[in-house]
């Protein structure tokens, strides 16, 4: 079996360093796993009171609570003993370890064996060159306080671990919507949320059927709900600094809500499959001012496809940019893609597989986060053109810039000039 590992909460790590001597604990256990959570704490012989926690569908919120567990404060080479003890497969004697802690104390006896937190806030500062916790678990037996794995949820929890490495703030403050919550959006949804974007918006109106499972981010349990609402909860539960926002409207049908919409978000990032849905997002876009990526996979599969639209005077839209391409002889795949993934038939099988639009989506992620970051000034964020072209089964014969040789391959273009006449691209 795997060793003991408690858990403490930031709340109750917290009542514990403002606490006083000692305190009973509470903890919410699973035997299976090995591992038990701080549910509650009191402050000497005040009454329990409950600490929640990690997370509100935490697997331990189904545990078996059990209390008479003790909390010390203690001396910081108390703290240094459990480094070392831990370190080398050793116990501490417990007339040591009760010398060392203050408060009532709490007498092991067989049968009675507890699980003791000591906290003592100085150690870290006194052993500034080992890192020596301010709070610490045992196993506490009547011969022995064995040294036991903790894991304190920290104040600066989730995203601000990452503030002075990665630009966390100017993406809290960005947000990105995202036309088409299927195999290639909901990856992205989750990209995007990792990345620290502060609110999406989601918009598909399509449920999740039995069929999409396969590819789709979104677990069999989700079946028969809205793409969105999937999304959305798991986005709830893995990244809860992200706020999400849903429309369950066609992109096409429901222009007039995405066209308002459009001019509060930073970037559109466009999934939908569909020819026409993609066209719309492009002049949508273009008319409000807003970046656009379009992202899909071709040739039932065969390439990862992301297209960055700016609405600059000379940057075309996505037919211009098209034309542009079919003009120096490259295929126009975008009518084989009204045939729509998920709906695949003997005569044209669906091959894409899961990963592959997943990693699509990765790119895609990565080109909207890139396109809000370089614009807030990150100059690292620059990106090597503005259509993306990945191989992910290539076949031999097709003409450039389609040619990749390589699962794997990343092809940069860059964008297209308007063509004149373009309703798209001339202002009205
Ligand atoms: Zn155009």
């Amino acid at each position: 079996m795997s060793d003991l590992l408690v858990l403490v909460s930031g709340e109750a790590a917290r009542r514990m360093k403002e606490g006083g001597q000692w305190g009973q604990i509470t903890f919410r256990v699973s035997d299976p796993d090995n591992v038990g959570a701080v549910i509650a704490v009191s402050d000497g012989s005040n009454p329990v009171m409950p600490t929640p926690l990690h997370s509100t569908n935490h697997f331990l919120n189904a545990g078996h609570a059990r209390g008479q567990h003790r909390w010390y404060r203690a001396a910081p080479e108390l703290h240094l003993l459990w480094w070392h003890a831990r370190n080398t497969g050793r116990e501490v004697a417990l007339e040591v370890f009760k010398e060392k802690v203050a408060g009532r104390w709490l007498s092991p006896s067989a049968g009675r064996n507890y699980v003791a937190l000591t906290v003592a806030t100085e150690a870290p500062a006194e052993y500034p060159d080992i890192s020596i916790p301010e709070m610490v678990a045992w196993y506490v037996t009547p011969d022995a306080a064995c040294p036991v794995a903790i894991d304190v949820v920290s104040a600066e929890h989730g995203f601000p671990q990452l503030a002075g490495h990665w630009p966390t703030t100017h993406l809290a403050e960005s947000s990105i919507m995202l036309v088409g919550a299927g195999s290639i959006g909901g990856a992205a949804a989750h990209a995007l949320a990792s990345y620290g974007v502060g609110r999406l918006v989601l918009i598909d109106p399509d449920r999740l059927l039995s069929h999409n499972v396969v590819r789709h981010v979104s677990s069999a349990k989700h079946v028969g709900r809205l793409k969105v609402d999937a999304v959305k909860q798991e986005l709830a539960e893995a990244w809860p600094a992200t706020r999400v926002d849903t429309l369950p409207v066609d992109a096409i049908a429901a222009a007039h809500l995405i066209r308002p919409r459009l001019r509060h978000v930073d970037v559109v990032l466009c999934t939908a499959d569909g020819v026409a849905a993609r066209r719309v997002i492009s002049h949508l876009a273009r008319r409000a001012r807003t970046d656009a990526v379009l992202a899909c996979a071709l040739q039932d599969g065969a390439i990862g496809e992301i297209i960055r639209l700016r609405p600059w005077s000379d940057h075309g839209c996505l037919t211009c940019h098209r034309e542009a391409l079919t003009a120096r002889g490259a295929m126009d795949p975008e009518p084989a893609l009204d045939l729509g993934y998920g709906t695949g038939t003997t005569h044209r099988p669906m091959t894409a597989v899961g990963g592959d639009l997943h990693l699509v989506a990765q790119v895609a992620a990565k080109t909207a986060v890139a396109t809000v970051l370089e614009r807030r000034g990150h100059p690292d964020q620059k990106l090597p053109g503005e259509h993306a072209i990945l191989g992910l089964r290539p076949a031999l014969g097709w003409a450039p810039p389609f040619d990749l040789n390589r699962s794997g391959d990343i092809r940069w273009l860059p964008h297209s000039p308007p063509h004149p006449g373009c309703p798209t691209c001339e202002e009205p």
